[in-house]
C-alpha cells in the first residue's frame, strides 16, 4: 500500500472531525497522542485498518516531548544481561534513524574516565562493555567504539574538564527532535488514511453489552461533544492510563508507578562540539547525560518518583542541585542557576511491579499491554525509541484477543514518514531551521514571510506552515513543539509569543486568546527553584 492522501498528511481539522462523526464506526479508537498512541495508529493505518486517534491537548504534550533525545541502543540492557532488549533496541533504533534521517540521527558519545580521585576503570570496564555491544549490533551498529587517550578525549570535547583527565570511551547512538517525530507520525497516519486529532479529550468511554464500544470526545474549541463508535479502543495515555482504565470500570489498581526527570538548558559554550557525554554513574547510582542539541545542551535527568501527575510537572530544586552538581564535576565552565535558559520536566510511565516498593530507576522499562474483560487495551511503558516495536505489539494483541482483522503485516520498519529525506543533511546538534523539515523545506519557501525570521531559525512562513501543515492550534503548539523554542530558551520564546499569535490569528481566522497563558507558562520554564 502506498501513501493514501498526500493532502491529508496535513491533518486537516475540519475534515478531521467531519470523518469523525459521520464514519459509523471505525476499526481502532486510540486514545493518546504521545509516542505510543501515534505509533499504534500509524501501524494500523498502514495494514488496511480504518483508524480514529484523539489526543486531548497536542501532539507529544506529554511525556513525549520532554525526553533526553536519545534514540537508545540498548546499551544498558546490556549491562543487566538482556540480550532481547538489546537486539530490539538496536533493530528499533536503525528504523528511527532510517525513517526520519531529518530529525533523528546517529551521534558520539564520550564516557570520559579520571583517574587520582576520579574513577580510572571506567574506561576500560565501559570499552569492553561497548565493544561486547559493537560486537552484537553488528549490521544494526552506527560506528565502532574507541578508547580515546587524553589529548583524543579534549580534543573531541573542548567542554570538558581536564583536570586528571586520562582518555575516554567514544560510542554511537541516537538523538532526534522528540516533539517533532511525533507530528511526522501523526502526519504520516494522517496520509494512510487515519483520523488524527489534537485538542480533543476523551470524557467517557461508551460500552455495548458490557464492553467498550468507542468513546465521547469533546471539541474543545467548540465544546462539541462527539460519539466516536470503534470496535477497538486502545488506551495509549502514557502516566493517565490508570485514569482512562478508571472511566472503563471504575477499578482502583494502579499499572503506572509515575517517576519525575528533569531537564536544564544551557548554552553550547558549556559544551562545544557535537559529542553529547554520558556520566555512567553518578553519585547517587543514576546516569547523567549532557546532550548538544538543536544549538544548545540538554543537562539531565532525574528519577524522582511522583505521586501526582501533573501535565507541566513541576522540577524540585534537589533535582535542579544534582544536576548542576553533577555537571560541576565533569564541565570545564561550570554552568550555575543563572546560566539556564529553560527547564522542563517529563514523566515516566513505569510500570509498576506487582509486589511494589523498589524505586523507580529499577523498576522496568519495558512495555506492558493489557486487555481488561470490557476489551479496553491498555499500552503503558516503554520507550521513545521503541515506539514502533511496541505498536507491532499492541496490534498482535488487538488481532490475537478477536478485536482486529488487519488485512496486511507490518511494513512501518522501514516506512519513511512525511518529508523524510534519503539522508540528513545537518546534524541534529545545530541549531533550528529549514533542514528539519526535510524534503518539504521547499514549501516553506512557497509561503509568505519566508524569508522574515522571528529568532532562532523560526520564520513567519514556519507558522504559517504549523498552522497550515501540522496541526499547530495554539502559540504553545508552534513554540514548545513545532519549533522547540520553549524548550531551548523560554526567554526567548515569552519574547516571540505576540507575533505568532498575530500570525496564527492571520491563518486561523480566529483570536489567539492564549497569550497571557502562554507567557505564564514560559515564565514556569525559566524559574529555576534552587
Ligand atoms: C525525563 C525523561 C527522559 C526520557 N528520555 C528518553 C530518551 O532519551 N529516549 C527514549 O527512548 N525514551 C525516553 N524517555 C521515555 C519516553 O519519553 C516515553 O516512554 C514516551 O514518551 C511515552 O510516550 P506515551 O505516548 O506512552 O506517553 P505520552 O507522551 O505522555 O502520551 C500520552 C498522551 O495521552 C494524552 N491523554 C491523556 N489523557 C487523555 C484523554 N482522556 N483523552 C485524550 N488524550 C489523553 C496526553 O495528553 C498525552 O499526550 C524519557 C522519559 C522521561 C520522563
Amino acid at each position: 500500500m502506498n501513501i493514501r492522501n498526500d493532502e491529508l498528511a496535513s491533518l486537516s481539522r475540519t475534515s478531521g472531525l467531519r470523518q469523525l462523526k459521520q464514519t459509523k464506526r471505525f476499526d481502532l479508537l486510540v486514545v493518546g497522542g504521545g509516542a505510543t498512541g501515534l505509533g499504534v495508529a500509524l501501524e494500523a493505518a498502514t495494514r488496511g485498518l480504518s483508524v480514529a486517534l484523539v489526543e486531548r491537548s497536542d501532539f507529544a504534550k506529554g511525556t513525549s516531548s520532554r525526553a533526553t533525545k536519545l534514540v537508545h541502543g540498548g546499551v544498558r540492557y546490556l549491562a543487566q544481561g538482556n540480550i532481547h532488549l538489546v537486539n530490539e533496541a538496536l533493530r528499533e533504533r536503525k528504523a528511527v534513524l532510517r525513517n526520519a534521517p531529518h530529525l533523528a540521527q546517529p551521534a558520539p558519545f564520550l564516557v570520559p574516565a579520571y583517574g587520582l580521585k576520579g574513577r580510572l576503570w571506567d574506561q576500560p570496564f565501559y570499552g569492553i562493555g561497548l565493544k561486547m555491544y559493537d560486537l552484537l549490533a553488528g549490521k544494526a551498529g552506527l560506528a565502532n567504539t574507541e578508547l580515546l587517550g587524553r589529548a583524543g578525549a579534549a580534543a573531541a570535547m573542548p567542554g570538558l574538564r581536564s583536570q586528571n583527565l586520562v582518555g575516554a570511551v567514544k560510542y554511537w547512538d541516537g538523538q532526534f527532535d522528540d516533539a517533532r517525530f511525533a507530528v511526522a507520525l501523526a502526519r504520516t497516519a494522517g496520509a494512510y488514511g487515519a483520523v488524527v486529532l489534537n485538542h480533543c479529550p476523551v470524557q467517557a468511554l461508551l460500552h455495548a453489552d458490557g464492553k467498550v464500544s468507542g468513546a465521547m470526545v469533546i471539541d474543545t474549541e467548540t465544546g462539541e461533544e462527539i460519539a466516536v463508535h470503534a470496535r477497538c479502543v486502545v488506551n495509549a495515555t502514557g502516566v493517565w492510563v490508570d485514569d482512562l482504565r478508571r472511566l472503563d470500570a471504575h477499578r482502583d489498581s494502579r499499572m503506572v508507578s509515575p517517576s519525575q526527570g528533569i531537564h536544564l538548558v544551557v548554552d553550547r559554550e558549556f559544551l562545544p562540539g557535537d559529542h553529547s557525554l554520558l556520566v555512567p554513574t553518578t553519585d547517587d547510582g543514576r546516569v547523567m547525560f549532557a546532550v548538544p542539541w538543536l544549538g544548545k545542551v540538554l543537562l539531565g535527568t532525574t528519577d524522582t518518583p511522583r505521586d501526582v501527575i501533573e501535565t507541566e510537572p513541576t522540577p524540585l530544586a534537589e533535582e535542579v542541585d544534582f544536576i548542576l552538581g553533577q555537571a560541576a564535576k565533569y564541565l570545564a565552565r561550570v554552568p550555575t542557576v543563572s546560566d539556564v535558559r529553560s527547564i522542563w520536566g517529563g514523566v515516566r510511565p513505569l510500570v509498576r511491579p506487582p509486589d511494589d516498593g523498589g524505586e523507580t530507576k529499577n523498576i522496568s522499562r519495558e512495555h506492558t499491554v493489557v486487555i481488561d474483560g470490557s476489551g479496553l487495551v491498555t499500552v503503558t511503558g516503554g520507550k521513545w525509541t521503541t515506539y514502533r516495536a511496541m505498536a507491532e505489539d499492541v496490534i498482535r494483541h488487538c488481532t490475537d484477543a478477536g478485536l482486529l482483522v488487519p488485512d496486511e503485516p507490518s511494513r512501518t520498519i522501514d516506512l519513511p514518514l512525511v518529508g523524510a529525506p534519503s539522508s540528513a543533511t545537518h546534524k541534529i546538534s545545530e541549531p533550528p531551521g529549514a533542514h528539519l523539515y526535510g524534503t518539504e523545506a521547499e514549501r516553506l519557501d512557497e509561503l509568505p514571510g519566508a524569508g522574515h525570521e522571528l529568532g532562532m531559525g523560526l520564520t513567519e512562513a514556519m507558522v504559517r506552515f504549523a498552522a497550515r501543515n501540522e496541526a499547530a492550534r495554539t502559540i504553545e503548539d508552534v513554540l514548545a513543539r513545532r519549533s522547540r523554542i520553549l524548550f531551548l530558551d523560554a526567554e526567548l520564546a515569552d519574547a516571540l509569543a505576540e507575533n505568532v499569535a498575530s500570525i496564527l490569528v492571520d491563518e486561523l481566522g480566529r483570536e489567539a486568546g492564549d497569550l497571557a497563558e502562554f507567557r505564564r507558562l514560559a515564565g514556569r520554564y525559566r524559574s529555576v527553584p534552587h
